[in-house]
């Protein structure tokens, strides 16, 4: 069951900001802790290679583990990519605000994840670091077990193997590594300092985004699953550390693994490592979470509240209500 936003927002209340943009840090912190399924063959990079990086096993094992990692950057354009996509629909967003030319400065989207300076004549002068924090996400499991080669044609413009031009066969063969389907990459999204609207908007964004990549063409589909939020004054554990702390828990490591079963034990490392940090936290997790992300699948179903909510967001520049 859904509950009112005003709801949620009284939930939030410790760990969000209240009116004004944020000038000075207060370390307000909300996690989401993220369990992301491949859904499809996956290929994150246009050059034809998976990032893999070598690491401990585990945190009891320290023979090393060659993982696949969807870096930062990626996961975090994607996700943008979608929610700037319903915003400007909504006319939240400005036509003129584009990540690829000029960034606004002043939209919902620019606000939260930040923004580089514009042009010299733009007015969006100067830029902001993000307060959404991320960290590359790392394969459950081993690269090996995940991970495969295709060979495929290169076909033409055309989509077939004739070229036009020529009026040739063509001959080339490329070859693509990609992630199987029903991999598990575990990820943490730390939401520092927001106001009630910008977190709506970067959370409703996880939960809104299946596809991530580098073009519309080279794609994986992935499912976010959402398995607790913490509440903290504090930076938690990384997702590395998160990772490694699952596998330890896995009986079988072998692909494919139950998704259930991953979350399952994704819940119980996080418990068990938000224990050991040196500040208090609040996990909501089991139905108080469900409540919560049906709360914001509604706000995004019937966005009037939602559009009210973002759309009285103040800017970052102290004499922007003066200027009009
Ligand atoms: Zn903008």
């Amino acid at each position: 069951m859904a509950m009112k936003l005003e709801q949620l927002k009284a939930l939030l209340k410790e760990t969000l900001i209240e009116g004004e943009f944020p000038y000075t840090p207060k370390g307000r912190t909300i996690t989401a802790i993220v369990v992301r399924t491949t859904q499809s063959e996956a290929i994150f990079r246009t050059d034809g290679d998976l990032n893999k990086e070598t690491v401990s096993a585990s945190l009891k094992d320290p023979s090393p583990l060659t993982r696949v990692v969807v870096t930062k950057r990626k996961l975090t354009a994607s996700e943008r990519r979608s929610g700037r996509e319903f915003f400007r629909e909504l006319g939240i967003i400005p036509e003129d605000c584009s990540i690829n030319k000029s960034m606004c400065g002043q939209c919902v989207d620019c606000l939260t994840y930040g923004f580089a300076a514009g042009d010299k004549d733009s007015d969006s002068k100067g830029s902001m670091k993000s307060r959404i924090i991320t960290d590359n996400s790392y394969s459950l499991l081993e690269a090996s077990q995940i991970s495969d080669i295709k060979t495929f044609n290169a076909t033409g413009e055309s989509g077939t193997m004739y070229d036009l031009e020529d009026g040739k066969q063509r001959q080339s063969i490329n070859s693509d590594e990609y992630v199987r389907p029903q991999a598990h990459f575990i990820d943490i999204e730390t939401f520092k300092d927001l106001r009630f609207g910008e977190f709506l908007y970067a959370f409703g964004n996880i939960l809104r985004t299946s596809r991530y990549g580098a073009t519309p063409t080279r794609i994986g589909k992935i499912k976010n699953s959402i398995v607790a939020i913490i509440l903290s004054k504090g930076e938690v554990f990384s997702s590395l550390e998160l990772t490694k702390g699952i596998w330890d828990r896995l009986e079988k490591k072998e692909h494919p693994l139950n998704t259930s079963e991953v979350e399952e034990k994704t819940l119980e490392v996080t418990v068990e490592l938000a224990d050991r940090l040196p500040f208090k936290t609040t996990i909501i997790t089991g139905e108080e979470l469900q409540e919560v992300l049906e709360t914001v699948r509604m706000a995004y179903k019937e966005p009037e509240e939602l559009k009210n909510i973002i759309s009285e967001l103040s800017g970052w520049k102290k004499d922007e209500k003066k200027k009009g």
